[in-house]
């Protein structure tokens, strides 16, 4: 075992992420949500936010998402989408320009566009990190929340990149929102783990960029899936289809 591997061990047993299994039902009312799998954070040369070379983490959740995306719309369950998309003029901070509206970065990866035509599916563009408030329209309604409202869920499961930071201030947001009583009827927010990646920008990389904050992959998905379960998450490592 390498150093940093075990530097890596040692910091994931100072914070545990104890990960459930989930059993889905159709009594369940259960909707999935996908946070950002699109070609701009997931596809290799896809832009400055792209991997530059194979990600194992990524592409496990691309394949992932896609797998959960099937037996939802098999069962017509319902489905929630984002996709980031950004107006060329207006940057968002701190990141360089990226899932440009009208390009191929701000499109679903190519495992997931089969969604653009499913009746299950609620596409949401957004221009904002955190999808629930990427969700907010002009005259004060919440597409997410309409949607919650509408399907009557009780329970979603999340799934997308990054875990760190799009798919927890979502989560973050969604469970305060749910705790503040506005998201009737939700109950629960599942994370799956293995459908969740964040990018991977080690520190001998980022100290040769300005501006540039580290960012180890296995160690910031790690804080992710912890900082979420600690808000009120479930973490789970396996879902399955009951009855
Ligand atoms: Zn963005």
């Amino acid at each position: 075992m390498s150093t940093d591997e075990t530097i890596l061990n040692q910091l994931k047993k100072e914070i545990p992420v104890d990960e459930e299994s989930l059993v889905l039902n159709p009594d369940s009312r259960v909707g999935l949500v996908i946070v950002d799998v699109v070609n701009g954070f997931c596809t290799v040369g896809s832009g400055n936010m792209a991997p530059t070379k194979h990600n194992e983490q990524i592409s496990k959740m691309v394949e992932e998402s896609a797998k959960l995306a099937r037996e939802f719309c098999n069962r017509k369950w319902p489905i929630f989408a984002f996709l980031d998309s950004h107006h060329p003029d207006i940057l968002e901070v701190p990141y360089p320009p990226h899932c440009i509206i009208g390009t191929d970065e701000s499109k679903l990866v190519p495992a997931l566009q089969w969604l653009e035509s499913e009746s299950c599916v609620t596409l949401r563009r957004k221009d904002c990190i955190n999808g629930f408030v990427g969700s907010m329209e002009k005259d004060g309604s919440n597409v997410f929340v309409d949607w919650v409202k509408e399907k009557q869920i009780k329970a979603i499961v999340v799934v997308g990149i990054c875990t760190d930071i799009c798919v927890f201030d979502f989560v973050a947001t969604v469970i305060s929102a749910r705790n503040h009583s506005v998201l009737p009827p939700l109950e629960d927010v599942a994370v799956y783990s293995h459908g969740c990646a964040t990018f991977d920008l080690p520190l001998h990389v980022a100290k040769d960029i300005k501006g540039a904050q580290a960012h180890p992959q296995e160690l910031m998905h790690h804080i992710g899936l912890y900082m979420a379960k600690g808000r009120g998450a479930k973490v789970v490592s396996e879902i399955s289809f009951g009855q």
